[in-house]
């Protein structure tokens, strides 16, 4: 093993603060005994706070893609064609995914440098006279590409168009590091995971829940069990869960919610957009282009970073941990190899995030990937003199 921490720099899982680990280090309750109910009461309140939601929050013990599922098995029927958005590659699974449950998904498509398109969403829905489309599926943080959808902007599209399709977003890599608002936005069904801006292992899924959505799972067709809402529906009003949840990352997430409640969730979003910021700053100085080409769509979460034609941007990755021991996120699919990404999301100061740029600098060097130095130079100058406000802000 080499010396020294990890660094755990892929978009996701994100580092776990030893906070969340410690809190997590405690004998399992009876999930069914008097004791755990004020866990669950306190996780599921917790959990719509993050949503910023009035509405209902389902927890499964999943990884994202369990939640995904949920969404579409709870709200739709055989055959229901869905609105999907191609910005990347969790997009597209999510797309497979509504494919094999025998959903008909109409693809948006997409080139992978930015994030949907608000006016396509409407032309597509103003074509729909019949009211074919039962759901508009968007992935907000689109984690293989660091491109953000622009989600107030898609509810109003759905509206404008006069459409009375359900809206359903993926906030998977988003929720706790970008600003995100279910209710306020409108939307009818969001998913998320625990294992990147909740600061938890993998594990944990969810989904808010509006009204609309839950009227709609009265009626949808699709078959489902493990998933269904209303089976969790009594239970979690009294703090319990229909089948045995997993109660040590409960532990956790109640953790975590505490985190963010103690720095709040506009501090921890600001905290992303310096480092995003930052990191995009780096990138520059060494003269490496960004793969999300939309400025006002740039991920503050990860960035995305192509590396020259010729050179692998996986045998830099190779070189990268073996030198200075960093995970770095790899290509997916459509840009295997032409690009690694950096996260930066979580629990995670500007010491973290130097260190991470210097192993990326050093890597670049050891790879031979042609570069300017001075990356992390060009991050401090963005990162700027820290004054006594911004202390006390912190
Ligand atoms: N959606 C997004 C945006 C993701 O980043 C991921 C995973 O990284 C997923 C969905 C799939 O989630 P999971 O791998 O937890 O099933």
């Amino acid at each position: 093993m080499p010396a020294g921490r990890h660094f755990l720099q892929i978009p996701g899982p994100s580092n776990v603060p030893d906070r969340v680990l410690r809190a997590m280090d405690f004998p399992t309750i009876d999930h069914r005994g008097p004791h755990f109910a004020e866990l669950g009461r306190t996780v599921l309140d917790g959990m719509r706070w993050v949503f910023r939601t009035e509405g209902h929050v389902v927890i499964y013990p999943a990884s994202g893609t369990g939640a995904w599922e949920a969404a579409l098995v709870n709200t739709l029927s055989p055959g229901d064609t869905v609105l999907m958005y191609e910005t990347g590659h969790f997009a597209t699974l999510w797309k497979e995914l509504a494919q094999r449950l025998g959903l008909t998904p109409v693809f948006i498509e997409g080139n992978w440098r930015g994030g949907a398109d608000p006016d396509a969403i409407e032309a597509k829905l103003h074509e729909d006279t019949g009211h074919e489309i039962k759901a508009v599926c968007v992935v907000h943080n689109e984690t293989s590409t660091g491109s953000v959808s622009p989600i107030a902007a898609i509810r109003k599209a759905i509206d404008a168009a006069g459409h009375p399709a359900l809206l359903m977003v993926d906030t998977i890599s988003s929720l706790g590091s970008l600003d995100y608002r279910h209710d306020a936005w409108g939307v009818d069904v969001t998913v998320s995971g625990s294992q990147k801006g909740l600061m938890l292992p993998p594990g944990l899924s969810f989904n808010a829940i509006s009204d609309k959505a839950l009227a709609a799972s009265k009626t949808a067709e699709l078959p489902k069990s493990y998933w269904a809402w209303d089976a969790m529906q009594s239970p979690n009003g009294k703090g319990y869960f229909p089948y045995t949840p997993a109660t040590n990352l409960l532990y956790g997430l109640k953790e975590a919610l505490a985190m963010l409640r103690e720095e709040g969730l506009d501090n921890v979003f600001a905290r992303h957009a310096r480092h995003g910021a930052a990191t995009r700053a780096a990138v520059r100085a060494w003269g490496l282009e960004l793969l999300c080409q939309a400025p006002e769509q740039y991920s503050n979460v990860l960035t995305a970073v192509m590396t020259p034609e010729g050179h692998s941007a996986d045998a830099f990755r190779a070189v990268t941990l073996e030198n200075y021991d960093m995970s770095l996120g790899n290509g997916l699919s459509k840009v295997a190899d032409r690009v690694f990404r950096i996260g930066h999301l979580g629990d995670f100061n500007d010491l973290m995030l130097c260190a991470t740029l210097s192993g990326v600098e050093m890597g670049l060097r050891d790879a031979g990937v042609p570069h300017q130095a001075g990356g992390v130079q060009a991050a401090m100058a963005v990162l700027g003199p820290r004054g006594a406000e911004d202390r006390a802000a912190a």
